[in-house]
């Protein structure tokens, strides 16, 4: 391809990035500050430009550029960037444009009466909608009849695991956590944790995470918080990565922890080298390594005894009527205790994993036609019973608790577990190159660990596949051992097992 040529593919990619990032400025303003009344217009103008970016992603010129491209001389950021339109363009060009629009209005409205029917308690609203997205997804995935349908949704937020991994990732975990669950119950150490539950005003819950946030990195230059129903990351580019959290006055704990998780997230959006501005490789490699991150900021660090001997007294200098007279010891154990709970975003360490594993074995049996959607409800309960030993009287605890589904993100949940067991394989691979990581927890000098990730992990965007960032780290493969023992080490302490 002559010069003039890779200029119009380099346009055209600029333009394709630019859609991408309009819309992601939509989707934040929609789910955070939006007026009521825009939301119809808004979705319109959504609705415009994902028209106008499926044309420019199957575009025939385009895609005959890219072809040609394969066949020269390319480094490595070429190939890559190449291969990831080529791969666009071959999934989206077998949809017809009519079906891609309908099926992202069917994900928009169903997602939106989502909402309604959690506010009403009612899986009715929702069940024909339901049903008509894990239909489509079926047809969809009939365009490659060598990968199940669930297969098919797995690969597109985590490549390289099937779910024959994930089931025996999965078993092991529940292997080591259910024991572990119940000779946590049966241990004499408690401490009264109310406390944790005493009204925090929102005002100071804003302050408590700002500071947060700071010692973890979080440059304010260049990203925001926001206010919003289900806490995200929206990752526009890399000088714009915002976090939306909700507040609740009795439950300081969820907001804490939230902003630590969406802060991991958003300093990997961050950290990706500008480099990599308007190429398609500018953003997070893998769903399942980007969980990694939010992780490994809310639970290894966020969770570390070192992290809150330095954080403790923002809840006493915040909150002085509650938190004057409690010890450390004790919101230490209170930050970590384990009890099981319905609701995921509020989960402990080792409830939370039994949490993902029952929307994974939920929605891997309804792929497989083992499982009516009108019998998720039951189902679920069921689930919450022989795992958790808890059941919810409503279905607003129960299955209309996360919106994923409803949003047609089926696939999604797995991420969540695989990040958790990423997270504890690269803190075994930071602790290698920092033998003294619980001295820099301590010492407050973090910065070292998001160099670290931003030198090993964040800088390549998707330049570097999860498997080869593992690799060049020698970690190899996705392991669960790491995570279940970190898990049992730090819980057997915490409880005197
Ligand atoms: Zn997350």
């Amino acid at each position: 391809m002559n010069s003039t040529g890779r200029l119009h593919t380099k346009k055209h990619i600029s333009r394709i990035e630019h859609y991408k990032q309009a819309l992601s400025l939509l989707s934040w303003d929609a789910k955070t500050s939006a007026p009521l009344n825009s939301q119809k217009q808004h979705a319109t103008i959504q609705g415009t430009l994902s028209k106008e970016l499926y044309l420019l992603q199957t575009d025939p010129t385009f895609a005959k550029e890219l072809r040609h491209l394969q066949e020269q001389n390319l480094n490595q950021l070429q190939q890559k960037q190449v291969q990831h339109y080529w791969n666009i363009y071959q999934k989206l060009s077998a949809v017809p444009l009519e079906d891609y629009y309908q099926f992202s209005v069917l994900k928009a409205s169903t997602h939106a009466l989502w909402s309604q029917a959690r506010e009403q308690n009612e899986f009715k609203l929702i069940e024909d909608n339901l049903q008509q997205l894990i239909h489509m997804h079926k047809r969809f995935a009939e365009r490659n009849p060598h990968l199940a349908p669930y297969e098919q949704l797995l690969e597109e937020y985590e490549p390289d695991v099937s779910s024959e991994t994930i089931d025996s990732l999965f078993q092991q975990i529940k292997d080591a956590i259910l024991p572990l669950l119940t000779k946590i119950k049966r241990s004499s150490v408690t401490h009264d944790t109310s406390f944790l539950n005493k009204p925090f005003s929102i005002e100071n819950q804003q302050k408590l995470g700002k500071h947060l946030l700071t010692a973890i990195g979080y440059n304010f230059k260049s990203g925001q918080i926001g206010t919003t129903t289900h806490p995200f990351s929206a990752g526009i580019h890399p000088q714009d990565a915002r976090l939306a959290v909700r507040y609740d006055e009795h439950n300081v704990k969820l907001a804490a922890f939230m902003f630590l998780h969406e802060g991991g997230h958003s300093i990997y959006n961050q950290q990706i080298s500008s480099d990599l501005l308007d190429t398609g490789l500018g953003a997070y490699t893998s769903m399942g390594l980007h969980e990694s991150q939010s992780l490994f900021w809310e639970r290894i660090i966020g969770k570390h005894e070192g992290f809150w001997r330095n954080h403790a007294h923002l809840f006493k200098e915040l909150e002085p009527a509650i938190y004057g007279d409690i010890s450390f010891e004790t919101l230490y154990f209170a930050l970590n205790e384990v009890t099981p709970s319905l609701i995921r975003l509020q989960a402990d360490d080792l409830t939370y994993l039994l949490h993902i594993i029952i929307r994974y074995e939920l929605e891997r049996d309804l792929f497989a036609d083992k499982l009516r959607v009108s019998d998720l409800p039951s189902a679920w309960n069921a689930k919450y019973e022989a795992y958790l030993g808890i059941k919810p009287e409503t279905d607003r605890d129960g299955v209309l608790q996360d919106g994923h589904w409803y949003g047609g993100a089926f696939g999604y949940f797995p991420s969540y577990n695989l990040g958790f067991i990423y997270a504890a394989q690269l803190r075994e691979a930071v602790i290698k190159d920092n033998p003294d990581f619980d001295e820099i927890i301590s010492s407050q000098n973090l910065s070292l660990i998001a160099d670290w990730q931003k030198q090993h992990i964040h800088q390549y965007g998707k330049l570097k596949t999860p498997r080869e960032i593992l690799t060049n780290l020698s970690i190899g493969r996705i392991d669960a051992q790491p995570l279940i023992n970190y898990l049992k080490k730090k819980y057997e302490g915490l409880y005197k097992l």
